[in-house]
């Protein structure tokens, strides 16, 4: 969105302090991480420096053979809570040690040089005195008693491991918390995420920026003008809606729609994503939501933005044997209670996006919380012309570009998949060294865009090469036989991404599909299969991706499309998602059986009826394919040649190419997971 406030750097010095290489020196930064290094160095010195002159362990016999036998006793502590004594040795007798001088001990150094351990105390008393009286040096040694604690080193011993986990808890916690785009600081992890975009930091983007959609923005437009002048509703009794859902397929301009909100609304704007909520951490996501609409309700009137919501307020209790789930549910009961919390005319109203509203919690959708449900669809022909121009705005674009073939060319694109094409068309220009943007760099664009990178020097033996043109010349012939396959415009064994030839299509926008229409895709589909068989009297797996795509397309129909007779008009799709979780089927095993049956009965009539075109137009099918081995693209002039014109009129079919480039047949023809109502 608009300028990131972490980049804004505040006013420093003018003359920044010299080092000695000449080149200035930076003032070291303060980092928390040095209060740790401190604290270790200093407890590690603490170790170092008592070591140094900590007293040597003896035993009692030594003291009494040796040190009170020859006099250098000067005193005995005895430190009553450690069972121990100390020794202190006469200052000019410490020579006579050599085990004192290799601890560092010097006639200068204080006591007690010795200790050693005494056991039962009355008991060393006595033996003491004993010798005391029996050895003459030992006469004189005073007898002292006292208590000993350790101070620093014994609570270092215990505190250090502490302060050791601890510092290696935060900063792994900081590191793991930088990592998933949160606030770095252990202690601010239930704050909530959201980016504030206020006066100064207000996005650039502006609903002219915005193409088409103008039913979507005129709602959004009204939400702002509710913020702007909110009496204007008010007085009359009205409430103003707490908050919009924007819904629709990816890429259609639902986040662009909010930023062009936030750029217009000139009030606070808070945006995150759904995902921003979920931490690893129970109760986060709770606390981020609090803490969200706590501080949106120090800044009303404003907006809060939550991308992709599907994030936090799927459904509840769909699989409540998994942990996660509890966490998501918290944190959307919290959601829940806070958009129901504030009074009506408090001015945060709340927009999401998502591009799944069927999955999302019925208590999140009711009226009262996202009163207003917007459908962001994917653009019509006259939506595409107006986000080309958008997007072509800031391209140099040559005279041959027109705007509305363009669209054209782009059934099915998003507005986000139209972006890109521009942008393509313009790195395709810069490539070819051209000065502006052609028709052609904007085609070449497209085609990439939806077959994927031209991949010339695939190395393909000349057999192989052949299987591919009778295949693809075998979806082409089929095609051009039948009424309601889509129009053809291209037919090529180029590789092209991860296909190694295609036949494309311009898909038709159809609102509705009906069985013959569906039917004759499916049977184009398996045209390509149907030429490898008849041509060449064997399959290969170049076919797999038409298969997958006939037997999606088969069980669709009869169990989605209620369109076999046998099934009847019944559907087994589940638009709320709740089966997504559930491992049985809305339907018997002879109803399973029977789906099966028909299914595969669909795609084999499908291919009998290929085979048969096939065999009708051999000769045909085997020019198409010889010319195609010849030039590897052909175009649609080609096969009017060889097949002659079609008699049907595609551009009632809602078709409208003209024959130059197109999107591939892979988009109107995977109705599984896109069901028409
Ligand atoms: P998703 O659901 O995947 O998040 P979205 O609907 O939020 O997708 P955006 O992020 O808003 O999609 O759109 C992506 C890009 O597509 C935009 O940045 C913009 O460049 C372009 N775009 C999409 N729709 C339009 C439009 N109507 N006008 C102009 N540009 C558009």
């Amino acid at each position: 969105m608009a300028a990131n406030n972490e980049n804004r750097k505040d006013g420093g010095f003018n003359f920044p302090p010299v080092g000695n290489s000449g080149r200035p020196m930076k003032a070291p930064k303060f980092n928390s991480y040095w209060m740790f290094i401190i604290l270790a160095a200093v407890i590690i010195g603490f170790q170092f420096m008592g070591s140094q002159t900590s007293p040597v362990r003896t035993t009692w016999q030594e003291v009494q053979e040796k040190m009170l036998a020859n006099g250098d006793v000067e005193e005995i502590k005895l430190i009553t809570n450690r069972g121990q004594a100390n020794v202190y040795i006469k200052p000019e007798k410490v020579e006579n040690y050599s085990k004192l001088k290799a601890n560092g001990f010097t006639s200068t150094s204080a006591g007690p040089q010795f200790y050693f351990k005494t056991g039962p105390q009355d008991v060393f008393v006595e033996e003491l005195k004993a010798v005391q009286e029996s050895v003459p040096g030992a006469a004189g040694v005073v007898l002292d008693y006292d208590e000993e604690y350790d101070g620093w080193a014994n609570i270092m011993s215990w505190l250090f491991p502490i302060i050791l986990l601890v510092f290696i808890w935060v900063f792994f916690f900081n590191r793991m918390s930088r990592g998933m785009g949160g606030p770095g600081n252990v202690f601010n992890v239930g704050k909530s995420q959201a980016k504030l975009f206020d006066k100064d930091t207000a996005s650039k983007v502006t609903f002219k920026d915005v193409a088409g959609l103008a039913e979507a923005k005129q709602e959004v437009e009204e939400i702002v003008s509710f913020l702007k002048n909110p009496t204007k509703y008010t007085k009359l009794g009205g409430k103003i809606p707490k908050g919009a859902l924007l819904v629709g397929p990816p890429g259609t301009g639902k986040t662009l729609l909010a930023k062009a909100m936030a750029g217009e609304a000139n009030v606070p704007f808070f945006s995150m994503s759904g995902s921003d909520f979920v931490e690893m951490f129970v109760g986060v996501g709770a606390s981020r939501v609090r803490d969200l609409f706590k501080q949106a309700k120090e800044k009303s009137p404003c907006i809060i933005f939550i991308d992709e919501i599907d994030a936090i307020g799927r459904a509840r209790g769909r699989n409540p044997n998994m942990g996660a789930n509890d966490e998501r549910e918290n944190t959307l009961n919290q959601l829940l209670t806070e958009m129901d919390g504030f009074a009506t005319n408090s001015g945060v109203i709340i927009l999401a996006a998502t591009n799944r509203a069927d999955i999302l919690d019925k208590a999140l959708l009711r009226a009262g919380r996202f009163d207003r449900q917007i459908y962001v669809d994917l653009p019509e022909l006259k939506d595409r012309e107006e986000i080309f121009k958008v997007h072509m705005k800031p391209l140099k674009v040559a005279g041959d570009v027109d705007v509305s073939f363009l669209a054209k060319q782009t059934p099915g694109f998003s507005g986000a998949d139209i972006a890109n094409v521009a942008n393509e068309a313009a790195l395709i220009a810069a490539r070819r060294n051209r000065d502006e943007v052609t028709k052609q760099d904007f085609l070449d664009a497209i085609d990439r865009i939806v077959g994927g990178l031209e991949n010339r020097s695939k190395v393909i033996k000349a057999g192989e090469k052949k299987t591919i043109a009778y295949h693809e010349a075998g979806h082409a012939t089929v095609s051009w036989l039948l009424e309601h396959a889509h129009p053809l415009l291209k037919v090529t064994i180029v590789p092209r991404g991860k296909a190694l030839g295609a036949a494309w299509y311009l898909p038709q926008e159809r609102q509705i599909t009906t069985k013959d229409q569906m039917l004759d895709q499916m049977c184009s589909l398996l045209g390509g299969r149907a030429a490898e068989e008849i041509s060449f009297g064997q399959v290969s797996t170049g076919a797999q991706n038409d298969l997958e795509r006939a037997t999606k397309q088969a069980y669709a129909m009869v169990s989605i499309f209620g369109m076999s007779e046998k099934v009847g008009n019944l559907s087994y799709y589940d638009s709320t998602g709740q089966s997504d979780f559930s491992f049985t089927k809305p339907y018997s095993e002879k109803t399973a059986e029977l789906i099966d049956t028909e299914a595969k009965n669909l795609v084999e009539t499908s291919y009998a009826r290929a085979k048969a075109i096939l065999a009708n137009y051999k000769e045909q099918h085997r020019q198409v394919a010889e010319l195609l081995l010849e030039r590897e693209v052909i175009f649609s002039d080609d096969l009017e040649r060889i097949l002659g014109k079609r008699p049907w009129n595609d551009e009632e079919e809602g078709a409208a190419g003209n024959g130059e480039s197109a999107a591939t047949e892979a988009q109107p023809q995977e109705p599984a997971q896109n069901p028409q109502p």
